[in-house]
């Protein structure tokens, strides 16, 4: 592989935007520097970035690529290929899979998968159940990215509900826990009710009154509570309600930590006025709410009570979204847009470049401790993004490259976009063309 130098894009990296130059050789950034300052080798390649913006690659703690057993909806390959697309260079999925990821040898599994498919850097979650204590115990800290538990206090294999079993957990984790947090009964007790009012075929605007803001609340803070009490590394995922955001505090910096959030996109984007037109395409677990908790999640971000922005990548064929809603899954694919749909927030100003570049590239990769990742430093990884700030694009069904074909965003024109995406030095996304060889690495950890 050939050195190449990229020139004169406004960088942002660590909280700062400067136009420099990057020098990138092999798989790693071999020198920053301002523009015209680097020392080139002969025969070194140069692109002229002027006018475009660079950022770390983009790291996803928070996807479900669907492979192994449901790969109708997607698999690695194809949502790897949108996720590249969309300026992603690493990716977490989740252990809810066919068969579910709670063992060590489910988990080697899927790091196949990963490294004959993915054109991307992957780790996989270890999912938490009332009896994997100890295949939990023995994963391989440098290697799998954390422990996904679903708080639903309920019964089921992947909800952990008992007590001791959870406390457990708590106090023994050695590598981050990602919860879920939305209480089962509570949701339950509320399906029953609109159940009886509209039968099966219940009004999708119903969706955040039965997934209801009590449910994430009853949840999330006996997550909190458990997590002060034995001290454990805990991420809050995909928080949904301002009633949440005084579990957390904006006191400390992400190195110091101990209880993280995330956000997703589409609770940033979406509130409940767009059920009405969107309907089941923006039905996600958890449901999205009000323009208060949308408000609310947009702020805690800006004022760093909450730490990561991720996707929630969860395809589904249409088929199965169209129907009524006791029959159809929640969540959407997102991965080939939440950069782009962060950039226009950034347009809107109510995001800086900064700032979304600490939430989507910096955080997931302090919070994780992934080995020299998420940053434009001399020693790291190549993993960049360039992105045009001034090329407005539609979203339609010929440009979307989800294995299930739609997106919730379609018909939307967005005023940015990706245009080269660099993986481990590869350039594997050039204006719209995808190297459909390239495959990632498996993420490491410092732990
Ligand atoms: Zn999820």
């Amino acid at each position: 592989m050939s050195d190449i130098l990229i020139q004169n894009p406004l960088i942002i990296n660590e909280g700062i935007s400067f136009r420099g130059d990057v020098l990138v050789s092999d798989e790693i950034i071999s020198a920053v520097a301002l523009p015209g300052q680097i020392e080139v080798p002969e025969k070194t390649g140069k692109l002229d970035a002027s006018g475009l913006i660079l950022i770390p690659g983009v790291i996803d703690d928070h996807v479900h690529f669907r492979e192994p057993g449901l790969s109708h909806k997607g698999d690695i390959f194809t949502e790897t290929r949108a996720a590249v697309a969309g300026g992603i260079t690493s990716f977490m999925d989740m252990p809810n899979t066919v068969p579910q990821t709670i063992s060590n040898r489910d988990l080697e599994h899927k790091f196949r998968i990963g490294s004959e498919k993915s054109l991307i850097n992957y780790s996989f979650y270890i999912g938490a159940t009332e009896n994997n204590l100890d295949e939990i115990m023995n994963t391989d800290p440098a290697r799998v990215c954390g422990i996904k538990l679903f708080m639903g206090a309920s019964t089921g294999n992947m909800l952990v509900s008992n007590e001791n079993s959870l406390r457990e957990l708590f106090k023994k984790a050695l590598i981050p826990l990602a919860v879920h947090c939305e209480d089962e009964t509570t949701i339950r007790r509320n399906t029953e009710s609109f159940r009886k009012k509209y039968g099966d075929d219940i009004p999708m605007a119903m969706h955040p009154l039965i997934r209801s803001r009590d449910a994430c609340f009853k949840s999330s803070s006996l997550a909190v509570r458990l997590a002060r009490e034995y001290n454990t590394r805990l991420h809050v995922l995909h928080l949904s309600t301002a009633d949440e955001m005084k579990l957390f505090s904006s006191g400390k910096t992400i190195e110091e930590k101990r209880i993280t959030g995330e956000a997703c996109v589409h609770h940033l984007w979406f509130d409940d006025s767009d059920y009405e037109k969107l309907g089941s395409k923006i039905r996600w677990n958890p449901a999205i709410k009000t323009i208060f908790d949308r408000k609310a999640l947009t702020e805690a971000l800006n004022s760093d009570v909450i730490d990561v922005i991720g996707t929630d990548h969860a395809p589904h064929t249409l088929e199965e979204k169209s129907g009524v809603y006791l029959e159809s899954p929640s969540g959407a694919p997102m991965v080939q847009h939440s950069l782009t749909a962060m950039l226009e927030l950034w347009h809107r100003k109510i995001f800086s470049l900064e700032k979304i570049v600490e939430k989507m590239c910096h955080n997931p990769a302090v919070l994780f401790n992934i080995s020299k990742r998420g940053f434009i430093r001399e020693g790291y990884k190549a993993d960049l993004v360039l992105i045009d700030p001034d090329h407005e694009w539609m979203v339609s069904e010929n440009n979307i490259l989800y294995k299930c074909g739609w997106s919730p965003f379609e018909g939307l024109a967005f005023r940015s976009k990706v245009v080269k995406t660099f993986v481990n030095g590869n350039l594997v996304y050039n204006y719209g063309e995808i190297n459909n060889d390239h495959r990632g690495r498996a993420l490491s950890f410092d732990r």
